[in-house]
């Protein structure tokens, strides 16, 4: 087949028709509305850490390595700091630690770039993207113009955003802003806890906590330069209280509320993954991984085919058992 090889973190193959890098915010408007010009379809890819791809992506594919880090003061306590989408976002997590910027320090060591960050509102340990968003740069391909949309405007949710929905991707995102510092540091989940205990830390800084993040998240998460995954593959879903206590009538579950209204709760998809009786599961070079079976592995020769068959099944006997079915966190992308 000709073509050009795609990255990506799940290490499934996959070729395109035409791939291009882009490293500047007007050359991608330029590549974008040529290509719109003449309906050419065209793929958005970012460091490929969040996306299962079928083995052809017909169109143009373009990346864009938009780079650039700017932090500028606002007052005694708080900054302003711009970043490329097309950074890698915990070299902006680490960066903005290194200035004594806090903020970012529970987001440690999630995979991806920072273009990817804002789709789907990245979130751990008890903070989100949307808490820090000042605007978020995009171009926008239905006027032809860059355009900055304020942090109401992108719609925030949990793990959603507008640009989630945003199948045919209008807005391709150039850049985006923050406002860090001025906030207490987040520890109440208890693996943070635990690790900052084991760390001898009785007094949380963002670096402490930060490092505590680091530090789980390598505990409990496969490396993808060791081997292929795209961190979560499901979501942790919202029940309605209904839900929940069908779900508590069959196993014991810890449930957090979602949202303010009392109906809604959060629980740990990987609890419903492990009961089910999935955790280690392999079959062929697929695998939920043994120390958080939420992350499913190519340990190397898996087809795409395979891993969403893997998923299917799964998601078909937590279904079966317990009532919840659960969402795919990646996209999909491609044709077979
Ligand atoms: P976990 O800590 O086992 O938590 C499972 C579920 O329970 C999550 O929905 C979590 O809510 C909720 N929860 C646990 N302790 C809580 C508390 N003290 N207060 C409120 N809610 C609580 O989840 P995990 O799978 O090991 O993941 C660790 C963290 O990484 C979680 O925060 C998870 O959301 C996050 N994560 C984010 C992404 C992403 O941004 N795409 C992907 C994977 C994991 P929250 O989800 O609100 O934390």
């Amino acid at each position: 087949m000709k073509g050009q090889f795609v990255g990506n973190s799940l290490r499934l193959p996959c070729v395109a028709d035409e791939l291009r890098i882009v490293r500047d915010a007007d050359e991608l408007a330029e590549r974008l509305v040529e290509a719109d010009a003449c309906a050419r379809p065209v793929t958005l890819l970012g460091g490929g850490t969040n996306v299962v791809l079928r083995p052809r992506l017909g169109g143009l594919v373009l990346q864009p390595l938009l780079r650039g880090l700017t932090v500028q003061r606002v007052d005694v306590r708080r900054w302003h700091v711009v970043a490329g989408a097309g950074e890698t976002w915990h070299e902006v997590v680490r960066a903005t630690l290194g200035l004594g910027i806090s903020g970012l320090e529970n987001l440690a060591l999630i995979p991806g770039t920072v273009g990817a960050a804002p789709v789907q509102n990245i979130g751990a340990y008890g903070r989100e993207l949307a808490e820090v968003i000042d605007y978020v740069e995009v171009f926008d391909r239905k006027r032809q113009s860059f355009r900055r949309l304020g942090v109401e405007e992108c719609r925030f949710r949990y793990r959603h955003s507008r640009f989630k929905d945003d199948e045919s991707v209008r807005y391709v995102i150039v850049r985006i802003a923050m406002l860090l510092g001025g906030r207490p540091v987040v520890t109440d989940y208890p693996d943070v806890e635990r690790e900052l205990v084991r760390m001898g830390k009785a007094v949380a800084t963002a670096d402490a906590t930060a490092e505590a993040v680091v530090r789980v998240r390598r505990r409990k998460l496969p490396d993808p330069r060791h081997v292929g995954n795209v961190g979560s593959f499901f979501k942790n879903p919202v029940l309605t209280s209904r839900q929940l206590d069908d779900v508590r009538s069959r196993l014991s579950i810890d449930a957090h509320p979602a949202g303010d209204d009392g109906e809604q709760f959060k629980v740990s998809a990987a609890r419903l993954i492990d009961s089910a009786g999935w955790k280690g599961v392999r079959r062929g070079a697929v695998q939920a991984w043994p120390r958080q079976p939420l992350v499913l592995v190519n340990h190397g020769g898996a087809s795409c085919d395979e891993v969403l068959d893997f998923a299917k099944r799964l998601r078909d006997d937590v279904a079966r058992k317990y009532g919840v079915r659960l969402a795919l966190e990646p996209t999909v992308l491609g044709t077979p």
